[in-house]
C-alpha cells in the first residue's frame, strides 16, 4: 500500500530542485554515506536535496559483504578496538531500528589446530567484550569436532579439531539504502537519481551554486545549498576537483569481489568465517537470500569505473579458497553471479591532514573545504549513522546549518514492500521468467510501486537493487531485462502514474 506522502515522480522532484530555493543541505552521492546524512538531516527538520549520477545505492553500497559488524579481522590491532566498539554499538541500533532488513546471523570459525582454537577463541572473547549486545546476539561458544560438523555440514573433515561460534548481523545492503531513501523522503527530502553534479560556482569564500546534469532529460540546471555534503565514495576527489583542480586525493581505492553459488554447497543457516586465507584475508561463506555468498578479495586499484567487474583471477581465487574448506567442490560453472565493489579508504597520511584540519576517526573523516563543502569519506556501511551524526555536528559547529538535535538513534527506518519483493524473488528464482498474465501483472505491479516510491528508471535498477535477482542469478536477470524494461518505460511515460493514483485513492 502506497501513501500519498510516499508517492513521487521525477518531474516533481526536478521541479523542486529547480525552484531556486536554498536547501539547508545538498548531498552529492546517494550511497550509505549520503543517504545516511539525508535521513539524519531531514529527520532534524532541515531541507535536504540528494543527487546521484547513477541509481540510488548503485555505487559500493549495493556491492558489499552485507554484514553489519564490528569486523573481527581488525581485532589484532588494539588501535582499532574503539572503532570496533563503535560499530558494534551501531549494530545494536540497526537491529532495533530496521529489524525487517537487519537480522542476527550465527558465524562459525572452523579450527584445524588447537593453537587456532586458543588464538581465535581469545580474539572472539575480546569481540564479545567490545559488543553492546543487541536483539538475537549471543556470546562465543565452543563445539568439538562432531559439533563443528553439525554446525557446518559440508565442511572439510581432515584435521578438524572443533569450531567457535559467535553472532553478528546480516542485511540487504541495497534494501537498507532504499529504506534510508524512503525515510529521508518521508521527512521531506528532495531526491533525484541519474543526476550528476558536473560543476560548482565558488565566489572565493564559499560554493554558491551546484550544477546538475539530469541524464534522463539531458538537462542542466543549478541548485543552491548552505552546506554541500560530498558523499561520492571513491569519486569524492573528482567532485572536489570541480572546485579546485589541484586538490590532493583523499581516498585510496581497493576492489573487493564476491561470488554467489547454490546453497547446497554449505546446506546450513550458519555462516563460515576463515580468518586467514592464503593471501591473509578473511573468507566469508554466508547464506544470503537462499544462496551462498562467498567473498572477498582486496586489490588496490587506481581507477574508479562506475560498474567495476570481477576479474577471472579473483573468481578463481575465491573458488580455490572456498574449496579448501568444502567437501563438495565448487566449479567455475557453478557460479551463478559475481559482483565487485570499490572501497573508499580514507588516507590521512596521503593528504597530510591531522585532527586540526579534519574531524576524523581512524576509518572515516569529515573534511571541511572551500568554505561550505564537507567531504565525508571512508568508514563502512555499519557506521553510516555515526558518520552522518559527525557530519551534521561538524556543519553545526561551523554554523553552516541551524542547531537541532540528532534523532537517528531511535528513528525506525521506513521499510516498504519487503515481503512482496522477497516472495517475487523466490518465485522467479524457482520458476524463471513469468509466463501467465497473472504472473506478469504481479511483476508489473511491483515494478510500478518501485518506480513511484524509490525512483526506478531502468530494468537494471529494479532487477539489481530492488529485487536483487542480478546479484543472485545473472542469467535469469538477463532473461528478465526486456520484459521489465518495457514495464518501467510504461510507468515513466505517465500512463501508469494515473492508474496508481486512482488505485491507491489520491
Ligand atoms: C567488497 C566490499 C565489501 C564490503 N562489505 C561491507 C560489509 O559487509 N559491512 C560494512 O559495514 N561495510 C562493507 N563495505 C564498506 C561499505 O560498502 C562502504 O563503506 C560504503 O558502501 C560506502 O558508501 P558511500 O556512500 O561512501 O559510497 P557509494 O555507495 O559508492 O556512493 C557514492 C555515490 O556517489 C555517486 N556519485 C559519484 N560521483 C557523483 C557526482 N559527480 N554527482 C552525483 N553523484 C555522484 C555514485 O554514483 C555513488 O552512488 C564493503 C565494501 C566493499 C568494497
Amino acid at each position: 500500500m502506497i501513501t500519498k506522502q510516499q508517492f513521487w515522480r521525477r518531474v516533481d522532484m526536478r521541479a523542486r530542485l529547480r525552484s531556486g530555493r536554498i536547501f539547508d543541505v545538498v548531498v552529492i552521492g546517494a550511497g550509505a554515506t549520503g543517504l545516511g546524512i539525508a535521513a539524519d538531516a531531514a529527520s532534524r527538520g532541515l531541507s535536504v536535496a540528494v543527487l546521484d549520477s547513477q541509481d540510488f545505492g548503485a555505487g559500493t553500497s549495493s556491492r558489499s559483504t552485507k554484514l553489519i559488524h564490528g569486523g573481527v579481522r581488525y581485532l589484532s590491532n588494539p588501535r582499532n578496538w574503539s572503532l570496533i566498539k563503535e560499530a558494534l554499538f551501531e549494530r545494536r541500533l540497526l537491529l532495533q531500528n530496521a529489524p525487517q532488513l537487519v537480522r542476527p546471523q550465527s558465524f562459525i570459525v572452523p579450527c584445524y589446530s588447537y593453537l587456532q582454537l586458543l588464538w581465535y577463541g581469545a580474539g572472539l572473547g575480546l569481540y564479545n567484550l567490545l559488543s553492546s549486545g543487541g536483539k538475537g546476539m549471543h556470546g562465543v561458544t565452543f563445539a568439538g569436532r562432531m559439533g563443528a560438523l553439525g554446525q557446518l555440514p559440508g565442511i572439510a573433515r581432515k584435521g578438524l579439531k572443533g569450531a567457535l561460534a559467535y553472532s553478528d548481523a546480516q542485511f540487504d545492503d541495497a534494501g537498507l539504502a532504499m529504506a534510508l531513501l524512503r525515510t529521508a523522503v518521508s521527512a521531506g527530502a528532495t531526491v533525484l537519481n541519474y543526476a550528476a553534479v558536473c560543476g560548482m560556482e565558488h565566489d572565493g569564500r564559499r560554493i554558491t551554486a551546484v550544477t546538475v546534469h539530469d541524464k534522463i532529460m539531458d538537462l542542466k540546471f543549478n541548485i543552491f545549498g548552505k552546506v554541500i555534503m560530498n558523499c561520492a565514495g571513491v569519486w569524492v576527489d573528482p567532485v572536489r576537483r570541480l572546485v579546485d583542480v589541484e586538490v590532493s586525493p583523499l581516498v585510496r581505492i581497493s576492489r573487493g569481489t564476491h561470488i554467489v553459488v547454490d546453497r547446497s554447497f554449505m546446506p546450513t543457516g550458519n555462516a563460515m568465517v576463515v580468518p586467514k586465507t592464503s593471501d591473509g584475508r578473511v573468507l566469508f561463506c554466508i547464506p544470503w537470500q537462499g544462496r551462498l555468498l562467498i567473498g572477498t578479495t582486496d586489490i588496490e586499484q587506481g581507477q574508479a569505473p562506475f560498474d567495476p567487474q570481477p576479474t577471472s583471477d579473483e573468481i578463481d581465487f575465491l573458488i580455490e579458497n572456498a574449496n579448501k574448506y568444502l567437501t563438495r567442490q565448487i566449479r567455475r560453472e557453478d557460479v551463478k553471479a559475481s559482483f565487485a565493489g570499490l572501497r573508499p579508504l580514507f588516507s590521512s597520511k596521503r593528504t597530510g591532514l591531522n585532527e586540526g584540519t579534519a574531524n576524523m576517526t581512524r576509518s572515516y573523516a569529515v573534511v571541511p573545504e572551500f568554505g561550505n563543502m564537507l567531504t565525508v569519506v571512508g568508514g563502512k556501511w555499519t557506521s553510516y549513522r555515526a558518520m552522518a551524526e559527525l557530519a551534521l555536528r561538524t556543519a553545526q559547529q561551523m554554523r553552516l546549518v541551524p542547531r537541532c538535535g540528532c534523532m537517528t538513534r531511535s528513528l525506525p527506518l521506513v521499510v516498504q514492500n519487503r515481503l512482496e519483493l522477497e516472495a517475487l524473488q523466490k518465485d522467479l528464482l524457482q520458476n524463471g521468467v513469468p509466463r501467465t498474465s497473472a504472473e506478469k501483472e504481479r511483476l508489473r505491479s511491483l515494478v510500478g510501486v518501485e518506480v513511484f516510491t524509490s525512483g526506478v528508471c531502468t530494468a537494471q535498477d529494479f532487477l539489481f537493487r530492488r529485487l536483487r535477482i542480478g546479484e543472485l542469478d545473472a542469467a535469469l536477470a538477463k532473461e528478465l531485462e526486456p520484459l521489465v524494461e518495457g514495464m518501467v518505460k510504461d510507468c515513466l511515460k505517465g500512463r501508469e502514474a494515473r492508474r496508481f493514483k486512482s488505485r491507491y485513492g489520491f
